[in-house]
């Protein structure tokens, strides 16, 4: 009787301990996401049997006006990340928390890598993901500063290394971004505060939010107004919006906006369900993308 006791538990015991690590592997990109820096170096040898995608989401801790946290970008781009993942469970790797906001340190918190040190910092981080066998990189950017090192970094990946980097965020050619709410709606406006107040509600203080006094250098004045018969001319108008003070092109962020908002609409009028809208609309282009990825072979 005793033994007989005795196996059916260890039985029992057996099939629990099978059953959770069925579960337990199973449940790896089911739903949940993967993030790196939660997963044992065991969880990632099992991924790399079937996977060998990774995201780097990048963001940056700057100035979002006095309503939104300094680390607004680095929760987007890591938020969208994640639910990217648990839709397509590929793994997230974060590794930086500030990018390139060098423009926006006349507002303090403000911090900013060079482009050069962000560059090398993501270049050896896919050197040493290749080394265990991650091939296709994915960058998330959800800041405009960082383009540039986006650009850099994948071209370095693509022709010095046998894998390929490519980009899923804001800047990706399969990204069609939301019609701005308003002219400007740039940085920390209605449609930045309405994606914070869908994912970091918690953060946003709105009862801080006051519309910002804009102010345009003569020399913007001129080119705006000939952008109503001439749209084309907005380009040359982005290349002097978020600039160092040095060049004295008037577009770093405390030149152009009074308190780090940078819209000529009012951010009160942010909701969570705009907030929504914008994020279903990134994580669904970027999943559909990942779809038709995998079926290219790893
Ligand atoms: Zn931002």
């Amino acid at each position: 009787m005793a033994n007989t006791g005795k196996t059916r538990w260890l039985t029992i015991i057996a099939l629990i301990l099978l059953l959770c690590g069925y579960t337990c592997t199973y449940s790896l990109g089911e739903g949940k996401p993967l993030v790196l820096q939660e997963m044992s170096w065991t969880d990632v040898q099992d991924y790399l049997k079937t996977n060998d995608m990774v995201i780097i989401p990048l963001g940056a801790t700057e100035q979002h006006g006095p309503h939104l946290p300094l680390g607004t970008d680095f929760y987007e781009a890591f938020a969208v990340s994640k639910m990217i993942s648990a839709r397509t469970g590929v793994v997230v790797a974060p590794v930086l928390l500030s990018g390139y906001s060098v423009y926006h340190s006349g507002f303090p918190g403000t911090l900013s890598l060079k482009l050069e040190t962000m560059e090398q910092v993501l270049f050896e981080t896919a050197e040493i993901l290749i080394k265990y066998g991650f091939r296709r990189f994915m960058f998330f950017n959800h800041h405009g500063g960082n383009r540039v090192v986006e650009d850099k970094v994948m071209h370095r990946i693509n022709h010095t290394t046998e894998a390929t980097a490519l980009r899923i965020g804001i800047y990706a050619p399969f990204q069609k971004n939301e019609k701005e709410p308003a002219p400007f709606d740039y940085h920390s406006g209605i449609g930045e505060t309405s994606i914070m107040l869908y994912l970091k509600p918690e953060l946003v203080k709105m009862e801080r939010i006051k519309k910002p006094k804009m102010t345009f250098t003569p020399k913007m004045q001129e080119i705006l107004e000939l952008t109503e018969k001439n749209p084309e001319l907005m380009s040359v108008l982005d290349t002097m919006m978020g600039t160092p003070q040095e060049t004295k092109k008037g577009g770093a962020s405390h030149e152009l906006s009074s308190n780090g908002i940078w819209t000529m609409g009012d951010p009160k009028k942010a909701t969570k369900e705009f907030g929504k809208k914008q994020v279903d609309q990134m994580v669904d282009s970027a999943v559909k993308f990942i779809e038709a990825w995998k079926q290219v072979k790893k």
